[in-house]
């Protein structure tokens, strides 16, 4: 496992592999690694010669009263977590943020209607700032696949949306989201939880599961209404949560659903909530 900082040096590495015709997957992460981001490196080790990690929390994705300072980073900790698992990384680019953003007046990439719901209304530059930085990692990597959770649906849809718009020569590949025993999506920010918040999160995946169940083929959407805001109101009873939005949309475009549930649709049920001061998201996609 090599590691760089440096764009130059990665980029000469790189250069130099693809020339002697590797084939590489990428998998960009913030840190704080758990075993979803673990999983997401074994699945890219099966589509390519060489795995590319990296570590960068973007502070452009990050809203002003966000947690971008409270981030946990700990690259040493990432490195053993890689090494204990002997997961395969051959390559690890942790750059500073003077490397990834050279210039002060950093330019927007917006995504005007994809970036502007569910997690978009409440944070409404976050996914410009992933698209840009994605974007820029992109073009550093030059990767073959490009490995991502299915964790962050709406993440996935607005980054298909950036290799189809800008003609990037890279497959995404969506990973299933890993869990906890008990069902709760592992997240970085699940470090912030106390014991008690811990147990009070699992309402998200409760919610999912349930609503799962009672979605069929041929519902109307005044009925699937109905289902989301009886749940809607039974969170808003539950002390220290605070939902942020509990939806259902199509799962390609995230256009809602007009009349009913069709053959062959694929819908989300995406929802955010915070536990306590934590903000949390999980999501289940259905095929019908
Ligand atoms: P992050 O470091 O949180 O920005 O996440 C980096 C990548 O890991 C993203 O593609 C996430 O969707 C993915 N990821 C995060 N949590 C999970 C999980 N529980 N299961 C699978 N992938 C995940």
């Amino acid at each position: 496992m090599k590691l760089f900082e440096r764009i130059p040096e990665i980029k000469q590495e790189i250069k130099s592999l693809k020339q002697k015709g590797n084939k590489l997957s990428f998998v960009p992460t913030m840190g704080a690694l758990h075993f979803g981001h673990l999983k997401l490196l074994e699945e890219a080790s099966k589509y390519a010669d060489q795995v590319v990690l990296s570590i960068y929390v973007n502070p452009t994705q990050f809203g002003k009263n966000e947690d971008f300072d409270r981030y946990p980073r700990d690259l040493a900790k990432d490195l053993k977590m890689i090494e204990d698992n002997e997961i395969k990384v051959d390559y690890v680019f942790a750059p500073t943020t003077h490397e990834m953003y050279p210039f002060s007046d950093i330019p927007q990439l917006a995504f005007p209607f994809l970036s502007q719901k569910l997690c978009g209304i409440s944070r409404p530059t976050h996914f410009d700032g992933v698209g840009l930085v994605v974007l820029k990692l992109l073009n550093i990597v030059q990767p073959d696949y490009l490995i991502m959770g299915q964790k962050d649906f709406q993440q996935t849809v607005i980054i298909q949306r950036l290799i189809d718009e800008f003609f990037l020569d890279v497959q995404l590949i969506t990973v299933p989201t890993v869990r906890e025993k008990d069902g709760l999506a592992l997240s970085s920010r699940n470090v912030y939880l106390n014991p008690q918040e811990r147990v009070q999160a699992l309402i998200l995946y409760k919610t999912l599961k349930a609503i799962k169940e009672q979605l069929h083929l041929n519902m109307e959407i005044q009925e699937i209404e109905k289902i989301l805001k009886a749940h809607r109101e039974a969170i808003k009873l539950l002390p220290n949560v605070k939902l942020d939005y509990l939806e259902i949309l199509n799962a390609k475009d995230l256009q809602p659903i007009t009349s009913c549930i069709e053959k062959g649709m694929k819908i989300v049920i995406a929802i955010a909530a915070f536990v306590g001061k934590t903000r949390l998201i999980d999501n289940m996609v259905i095929e019908f």
